[in-house]
C-alpha cells in the first residue's frame, strides 16, 4: 500500500480516498462507508490495508498539546493523576495507539509520516463556484480545521479562501493543505465518494517520513446529505471535514466502531481518548 515507491523520485505519494456510499440500507437511513486506498504513482487504486501499525519516531513525543491524565494514561505515559494499570508498559504510545486499533496514515520502521510540529501549515480553502451552500463549506472546515489544530497542536494558518472553477487544480503549496469543495460529479472525485486526502511525504535528512503538502477533497453531496455539527460528534458536515483533516495529518483509520476515524463512521461517532491520543501524537515531530 504505502510503501510502493517511486524510481525516479524521493517524493512518495499516498491517497485515502473516503467513500460515503449513498445507498440508504441501514437503519437510520445513511450508510457511511470511507474507504482508504493507497496509491504510488498511477498504478491505479488497491485497497489500502488497513490496520497498519504506529511505531514511536525518534523525534515524535515532543508534545504540543497537554495531555489529559486519562490520555497520559491511555499513552502509557507516567504523570500526576495517572492510572497506572497492571499490563502497563511504560512510555509506549505506539504500542498503545496501535492495541486500540489507530493507525497511521504512511510508516515506516522509523515511524509514521507526520507532519514537523514547527512547521507553519498554510490551509487554503477553494469552493467550486458551482456550489450553492458556500458559507455552510466554509463554517464547516473553519470548525473542522480548528479543532484539528487545537487537538494536535499544529500550526495550521488560514491561507486565504477562494471560489472558481475548481476543474484543474495546482498541485499543493509546499507546507500547505489545500482544501477543496467540488461539484459531486467532479472528475477528482472517484465515483460517487464524498471526500479523499492525499499526502504528499519525503524521506529527511534524519531518516524520517515528513508530510511536506496534502490535499482534500470534500464533495457537495456532504452538504447535501448531512446537517451541521459538532466535529468529531456524530455524522455531520464537520466531522466527515475533521476525518479527511485527520489523514492529511497522518492518521489512518481506526478499527474502533465508536471512532469518527473509522473507516464507516456513523451517527454514534465520537472523538475516543485513542483519537485524542493520535491527534496529539500527529503534533508531536519535533523539527
Ligand atoms: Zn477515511
Amino acid at each position: 500500500m504505502s510503501s510502493r515507491k517511486h524510481q525516479s523520485t524521493t517524493v512518495r505519494r499516498l491517497t485515502v480516498v473516503g467513500i460515503l456510499l449513498t445507498a440508504a440500507t441501514l437503519v437510520g437511513g445513511f450508510t457511511g462507508l470511507l474507504h482508504a486506498e493507497g496509491s504510488g504513482g498511477h498504478s491505479g487504486h488497491g485497497s489500502h490495508s488497513e490496520g497498519a501499525a504506529w511505531v514511536n519516531g525518534a523525534y515524535d513525543l515532543d508534545w504540543k498539546v497537554e495531555l489529559s491524565p486519562s490520555v497520559r494514561s491511555f499513552l502509557t505515559l507516567t504523570g500526576e493523576g495517572v492510572i497506572r494499570r497492571a499490563d502497563q508498559v511504560d512510555n509506549d504510545p505506539a504500542l498503545a495507539l496501535t492495541a486500540a486499533g489507530s493507525s497511521p496514515l504512511i510508516e515506516s520502521d522509523r515511524g509514521a509520516a507526520l507532519w514537523p510540529n514547527c512547521t507553519q501549515i498554510q490551509v487554503t480553502v477553494q469552493v467550486d463556484e458551482r456550489i450553492p451552500d458556500r458559507n455552510l463549506a466554509l463554517d464547516a472546515t473553519r470548525d473542522a480545521l480548528e479543532a484539528t489544530s487545537r487537538l494536535s497542536g499544529l500550526d495550521l494558518v488560514d491561507g486565504g479562501q477562494s471560489t472558481g472553477d475548481t476543474k484543474h487544480l495546482s498541485a499543493p503549496a509546499l507546507n500547505g493543505i489545500q482544501v477543496v469543495w467540488v461539484p459531486a460529479d467532479s472528475a477528482h472525485l472517484i465515483g460517487r465518494e464524498l471526500g479523499s486526502a492525499e499526502v504528499w511525504h519525503i524521506e529527511d535528512h534524519r531518516g524520517q517520513l515528513t508530510i511536506i503538502r496534502a490535499r482534500v477533497l470534500l464533495s457537495t453531496d456532504i452538504l447535501a446529505n448531512y446537517h451541521a455539527g459538532s466535529a468529531g460528534e456524530g455524522r455531520n458536515v464537520q466531522t466527515a471535514v475533521l476525518h479527511e483533516l485527520t489523514h492529511a495529518i497522518g492518521i489512518g483509520h481506526s478499527a474502533d466502531e465508536a471512532s469518527f476515524m473509522h473507516a464507516e463512521f456513523g451517527a454514534q461517532a465520537q472523538t475516543t481518548i485513542a483519537d485524542l491520543a493520535a491527534l496529539a501524537y500527529a503534533g508531536s515531530r519535533s523539527c
